[in-house]
């Protein structure tokens, strides 16, 4: 059944992404020659690469870690001599694998251990008593049952639970 969100993204998505406006890029590079994250790993990331597969080939690209990659700066999309907004399409497009239930191991790994205790970092009774040890106080494996209940709340609400499965 297609959730609210999911049609809210479509629309979205194909508000941004049309055969007619692809035709608007010219490929003058500036969106990957300004991109941080393209500066680092040029090998990995290229947002005009990007843009083009999203184009001609979603279904592909919905699956690819690079989609995960930018980071959301937005320089890309201020510059863009065409104003096309490449950093929305990313954002949309990512919603969309999402929905489709692909989404990088990663973030979800980092997800289900939130789920578990809390943290980002799990915290085991080794570590524990290492602090004791070291005369700081115990953490404990989770954080308070109000906290974990109010997280899966947010988690239910956000539909993050996709990736618990
Ligand atoms: S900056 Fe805009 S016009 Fe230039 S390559 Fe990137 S998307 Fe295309
Ligand atoms: S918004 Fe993303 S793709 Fe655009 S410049 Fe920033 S990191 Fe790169």
């Amino acid at each position: 059944m297609e959730t609210e969100i999911s049609s809210i993204s479509k629309e979205l998505l194909q508000r941004s992404i049309n055969a007619e406006k692809l035709r608007y890029c010219y490929g003058c590079g500036t969106c990957t020659a300004s991109c941080p994250v393209a500066k680092v790993i040029p090998e990995n990331f290229n947002p005009r690469g990007l843009l083009q597969k999203i184009f001609f080939d979603l279904s592909k690209t919905l699956t690819e870690d690079e989609l995960w990659l930018c980071a959301w700066c937005y320089t890309c999309y201020e510059r863009c001599p065409q104003e096309l907004k490449t950093t929305e399409i990313f954002l949309l497009t990512r919603n969309l694998a999402v929905e489709r239930g692909y989404f990088p191991r990663q973030p979800t790994a980092l997800i289900k251990q939130i789920l578990r205790s809390g943290r980002t970092l799990e915290i085991t009774p080794a570590r524990d008593k290492r602090r004791i040890a070291l005369g700081l106080p115990e953490i404990g494996e989770t954080v308070s049952e109000q906290a974990l209940k109010e997280i899966k709340t947010i988690t239910e609400k956000s539909e993050t639970w996709r990736v618990r499965e």
